[in-house]
């Protein structure tokens, strides 16, 4: 039976760690501060931004929030963000998804400056990261990594096949395996032999947003099976991209859904706000 790997240990862990480490800077003068942008009154939105003030607040970062109304325009936002990036003040801002549609989200993402894109999704940084000189680590991937460090997990050399290649997740994720010195396959809806491929994973990472998609007979006996997916099942319960209960029989470490990957996201988003507050 694997170990399950307990993502609010290894998030409280952190957070603690960092709030020693916000208190150290204040002492120096520097107070980091994320300025979270929210549009509309999506619920899930809402659920979010709360949790990244509540992040905040235990950490002794900055919490700032503006909520604006659902028919704001591009240009309202572009004027948002650009008296946010000329705020010393402000170390980090993040414009919480999905935005309305009248909003070009590309335009938006992109007028964030690169030095307070601690989401890191401006092209300039996920440039840097692909050349290993990233000032930012991507959030949900950078969580990933975290996780398995705490657990003692080797990854260099290891084996790791990941499905899902999106720019949030999938992607970024191979890139920080690839520099952790993995040996990274990549795969998407259009891979042939699927199950084939992931049975070769040392470690096999799920982004797929399909509930139950990875199978025991697609999981190797051993494997660390790390669940990135956030679904909804057929009775609206949260559930993962990987049949758990299935799964862990054959597993030596897997993450539980909720309870594994997400805690450790916006662990990270504090991480890229205090390295933001550092290189102001
Ligand atoms: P996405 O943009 O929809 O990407 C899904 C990926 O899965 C795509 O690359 C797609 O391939 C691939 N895929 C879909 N069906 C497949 C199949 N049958 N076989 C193989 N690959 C298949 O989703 P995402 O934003 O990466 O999110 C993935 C999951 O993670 C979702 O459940 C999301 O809610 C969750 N998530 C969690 C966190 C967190 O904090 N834990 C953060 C972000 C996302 P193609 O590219 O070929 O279409």
């Amino acid at each position: 039976m694997a170990k399950i790997i307990d993502g609010k240990t290894i998030r409280d862990y952190n957070l603690n760690l960092m709030k020693e480490e916000v208190a150290a800077l204040n002492e120096q003068g520097i107070y980091p501060c994320l300025a979270v942008i929210i549009v509309g009154n999506n619920p899930a939105s809402r659920v979010y931004v709360n949790n990244k003030k509540a992040a905040c607040d235990k950490t002794g970062i900055i919490s700032r929030e503006y909520a604006l109304p659902e028919e704001t325009t591009t240009d309202e936002l572009l004027e948002l963000i650009d008296k946010l990036n000329a705020d010393d003040e402000v170390s980090g801002i993040l414009c919480q998804l999905p935005l309305p549609q009248q909003i070009d989200k590309e335009k938006v993402l992109e007028r964030i400056s690169p030095s307070k894109d601690v989401d890191c999704f401006h092209p300039e940084n996920i440039g840097r990261l692909s050349i290993g000189n990233g000032i930012f680590l991507p959030c949900t991937p950078n969580g990933v990594m975290k996780l398995l460090e705490y657990e003692g997990i080797e990854v260099a050399g290891k084996r790791c096949v990941i499905i899902g290649r999106s720019n949030i997740v999938g992607k970024p994720m191979a890139m920080l395996m690839l520099a952790a010195n993995a040996t990274v396959t990549v795969c998407h809806s259009r891979t042939e032999n699927l199950s084939e491929i992931t049975r070769q994973a040392d470690i096999l990472v799920a982004a797929v947003g399909v509930p139950d998609f990875v199978k025991a007979d697609m999981v190797r006996e051993g494997a660390v099976v790390i669940d990135v997916g956030i679904n909804r099942n057929v009775n609206e319960r949260l559930c993962g991209d990987v049949d758990f209960k299935e799964v862990a029989k054959k597993a030596s470490y897997i993450t539980p859904v909720p309870g594994g990957v997400g805690p450790m996201t916006i662990t990270m988003l504090m991480r890229n706000t205090i390295t933001a507050a550092k290189n102001s």
